[in-house]
C-alpha cells in the first residue's frame, strides 16, 4: 500500500478492490463521524447506517492501512488473559460480559460475511493453539478445562493427532478453538467496506483528522481540505492513531510483528501441513503462527520488524524454523514480506475511552482485533443509537495513560526479537 512492498504484503496483493473513494473536500454534516477505516470503524459504520444513522467515515490513508490490512489473519475467540483470570482483572461483572462477548466475537464476523457476501477467503476450521514443552502443555491443558466450563467448543488435542493436523511433530499437544477459523484480513475490511457504502456510508479516504471544535453541542471535525459537523465522534484509530488522538497510541506499547508468505505450495505439501486449514500459533513467549491462504501459500510469522538488519535475520531465521518443522519444504520461496506493529496494552487488554461528550472509541486489541474490533464496533453503534448504555459496556470507562518506559520496551522488543531469532537453530 502506498508502494510500500513491506506494508501489507500478500494481503494487497490478493485482496479484491475497495470501494472508489475519494479525499473530504468541503463542508458536510452527519450524525455520526467514525475517525479510521480499521476493524472497528468499519463495523461500527456499517451498524449505525443499517439502523439509519447518517455516517461520514474518515481514513487518513486507505481502508485496511492499520493493522486490519497487516495481520495475520486469525479469527480468535477471547484474549490472551486466560478465562478465570479475567474477572478478577476487570470485576465480575465486566470480566464475563467480555468473555462472553468476546467468545462469540467470530460468529459475527462470520455472519457479517455470509450476510454480505465477502469474498475474504474465509476458513471455518478453527485454529490450534499448539503447545511447546511440558510448560506449553500445562498452559493449553488449563485454558482448555477453563473454556470448556463454560460450554466453549474448544477440545484438547494429544502430540499425535496435533502433528496429523500441523504436519509437524514439533508440538506436545494443541487447543482447538472450533469457534476460530482465519480469513484474509485485508479483503474482509474492505468487504465490510463495500457492505458500509452500500448501507448508505460516505467514506473518505485519504482524510487525516487534524483537528476537532465543539460549537452548541456538535462536533466539528477537521481535515486539511474540509470539515464533518457530527453529534458524536467515534476513534476506530488504535496502533496507528495519529492526530488528535494520539494519546490511544501511546497508552500502548508497540510490538512488531511480520510475517512471509512462501510461494503457493505443491500437491503434496499441501496434503500434509495444514491439511483442515486450521490456523495456528504457539506457545512460545517469542511466538509463531502460520496458516494457509487459499492458493496454498504458507503465510509465517512471528515478532519483529522488517527492517535495517531485522529484515536478513528474520528471512534467515524464516528459512530454518519452516525447515525445523517440516523437513520436506526444503528451500523454500518467499514471495511476499510485510510486518506492522501490534498495540499492547498493560493488562494484555482492550480499553473503552471517552475522551470528551459524544467522543468515544474502542482500542488496544493486543494483537487479536478481527472479531474484538468486529463486535465491539457493533457495541458502539448500539451505545449511540441509546441502546447500550454506558453502564451495561463491556469494558469499564478508563483514561488513557501511558506505560513507563514506553519508548525502552518498544526498542527492547524489536532488538530482542532480532537477537532470539539470528541465535535460534544455529546455537
Ligand atoms: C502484524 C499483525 C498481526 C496481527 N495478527 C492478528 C491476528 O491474527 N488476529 C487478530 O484478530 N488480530 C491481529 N492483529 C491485530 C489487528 O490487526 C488489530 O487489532 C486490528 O486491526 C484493530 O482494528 P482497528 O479497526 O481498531 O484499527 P486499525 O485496523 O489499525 O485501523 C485504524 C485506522 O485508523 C486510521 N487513522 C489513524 N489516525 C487517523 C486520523 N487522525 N484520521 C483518520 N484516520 C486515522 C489508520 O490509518 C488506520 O487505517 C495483528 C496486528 C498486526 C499489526
Amino acid at each position: 500500500m502506498l508502494n510500500d512492498p513491506r506494508s501489507h504484503g500478500l494481503w494487497e496483493k490478493t485482496a479484491p478492490e475497495p470501494p472508489t473513494t475519494s479525499p473530504l473536500d468541503g463542508a458536510m454534516s452527519a450524525d455520526v463521524v467514525i475517525v479510521g477505516g480499521g476493524y472497528t470503524g468499519l463495523s461500527s459504520a456499517l451498524h449505525l447506517a443499517e439502523a439509519g444513522s447518517k455516517v461520514v467515515l474518515l481514513e487518513a490513508k486507505e481502508i485496511g492501512f492499520g493493522g486490519a490490512g497487516r495481520n495475520v489473519g486469525l479469527i480468535n475467540a477471547g484474549m490472551w488473559v486466560m478465562p478465570n483470570d479475567l474477572p478478577g482483572v476487570l470485576g465480575p461483572v465486566h470480566g464475563e460480559r467480555l468473555l462472553d462477548l468476546l467468545g462469540n466475537a467470530p460468529k459475527l464476523v462470520m455472519e457479517l460475511i455470509d450476510k454480505h457476501q465477502i469474498a475474504c477467503e474465509l476458513e471455518r476450521n478453527g485454529t490450534l493453539h499448539c503447545a511447546v514443552g511440558a510448560d506449553g502443555l500445562k498452559e493449553i491443558e488449563d485454558r482448555a478445562a477453563q473454556w470448556s466450563a463454560r460450554g466453549a467448543a474448544v477440545t484438547l488435542l494429544d502430540a499425535a493427532e496435533t502433528a496429523k493436523r500441523i504436519g509437524s511433530d514439533a508440538y506436545t499437544g494443541s487447543l482447538l478453538d472450533k469457534r476460530a477459523g482465519t480469513l484474509q484480513p485485508l479483503a474482509y475490511a474492505r468487504g465490510l467496506a463495500h457492505a458500509a457504502v452500500k448501507a448508505g456510508v460516505t467514506i473518505h479516504t485519504s482524510s487525516p483528522v487534524i483537528g476537532t471544535e465543539r460549537n452548541g453541542g456538535r462536533w466539528t471535525v477537521k481535515t486539511a481540505s474540509g470539515e464533518v459537523s457530527a453529534e458524536w465522534i467515534i476513534v476506530a484509530t488504535d496502533a496507528y492513531s495519529t492526530g488528535p488522538w494520539e494519546q490511544v497510541r501511546s497508552e500502548q506499547v508497540h510490538l512488531p510483528y511480520f510475517n512471509f508468505a512462501t510461494v503457493p505450495l505443491g500437491h503434496n505439501l499441501r496434503q500434509s501441513i495444514l491439511p483442515g486449514r486450521e490456523g495456528v500459533w504457539d506457545t512460545k513467549e517469542i511466538l509463531s503462527s502460520f496458516r494457509m491462504d487459499q492458493a496454498g501459500r504458507l503465510v509465517f510469522g512471528s515478532v519483529g520488524a522488517l527492517r535495517n538488519t531485522g529484515l536478513a535475520v528474520h528471512r534467515g531465521w524464516a528459512k530454518r524454523a519452516l525447515k525445523r518443522l517440516f523437513p520436506d519444504i526444503g528451500d523454500v520461496e518467499f514471495e511476499c514480506e510485510w510486518y506492522g506493529q501490534i498495540g499492547m496494552t498493560d493488562n494484555a487488554l482492550p480499553r473503552f475511552h471517552k475522551f470528551a461528550p459524544g467522543v468515544v472509541g474502542f482500542s488496544g486489541y493486543n494483537g487479536r482485533g478481527i472479531a474484538p474490533g468486529t463486535v465491539f464496533g457493533r457495541t458502539l453503534a448500539e451505545h449511540i443509537l441509546g441502546r447500550l448504555p454506558e453502564a451495561d459496556l463491556p469494558l469499564p470507562l478508563t483514561s488513557p495513560t501511558e506505560p513507563s518506559f514506553r519508548a525502552l520496551k518498544e526498542i527492547w522488543y524489536e532488538a530482542g526479537a532480532q537477537v532470539a531469532h539470528f541465535a535460534d537453530a544455529r546455537f
